[in-house]
């Protein structure tokens, strides 16, 4: 398991200093930002994002964890009763800031900044960023910092793998923040 631990935090190392360069390049930052993107409903998809965050989580005292719990059937009542893209925000926000910023998954660490990704088809996806920078950064003309999603995929990938192998995992594996804080803190 250790191993497994050891080597996303590694990947996700890799994508935060790639992160902070495509930050510096565009001269692009979240402060102030009005359109908060934790209270995007993200979906995650390995196992092992999942023990990592776990990993976070257990470093909080028990009412901070009891806090987190309250919020996040909050959450799920609120996805279970809106449409797919309602916007709440996440239960490890408090005022603004990411709780486990060190643990939190990988979708947190590369949303933002423009991207390209091959997809498996050998076709190429590209994203412009998020709003504040499509709204503030785009029309500015700027030359592209190459930010490719794909090898940190394929690395989390093989991860994942792995630890599906080790500990006989099946079955597909698609959760939102949420949802995996209830695995994690209530253990469904
Ligand atoms: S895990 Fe942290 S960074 Fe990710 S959406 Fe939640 S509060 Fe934001």
């Amino acid at each position: 398991m250790d191993k497994h631990l050891t080597r996303i935090a590694e990947i996700y190392k890799a994508i935060d200093n790639l992160y902070e360069a495509a930050m510096k390049h565009y001269n692009f930052n979240c402060e102030g930002c009005a359109d908060n993107c934790c209270a995007t409903k993200f979906h995650h998809h390995t196992n092992i994002e999942e023990l990592y965050l776990a990993e976070g989580l257990k470093r909080l005292d028990e009412s901070k964890q009891k806090e987190i719990l309250c919020r996040s059937e909050d959450v799920m009542k609120v996805y279970n009763s809106s449409p797919e893209d309602v916007s709440v925000m996440c239960p490890l926000n408090e005022g603004g800031a990411c709780i486990v910023y060190e643990h939190r998954p990988m979708i947190c660490r590369i949303h933002g900044v423009p991207y390209q990704m091959f997809k498996k088809n050998m076709s190429i996806e590209f994203g412009t960023g998020c709003l504040r920078f499509v709204n503030e950064k785009l029309n500015e003309n700027m030359q592209y910092f190459m930010f490719n999603r794909t090898i940190f995929y394929v690395e989390m990938a093989k991860v994942e793998k792995e630890l599906r192998e080790s500990l006989s995992l099946g079955g597909d594996y698609k959760k939102t923040t949420a949802e995996i804080v209830l695995s994690i803190l209530k253990g469904h």
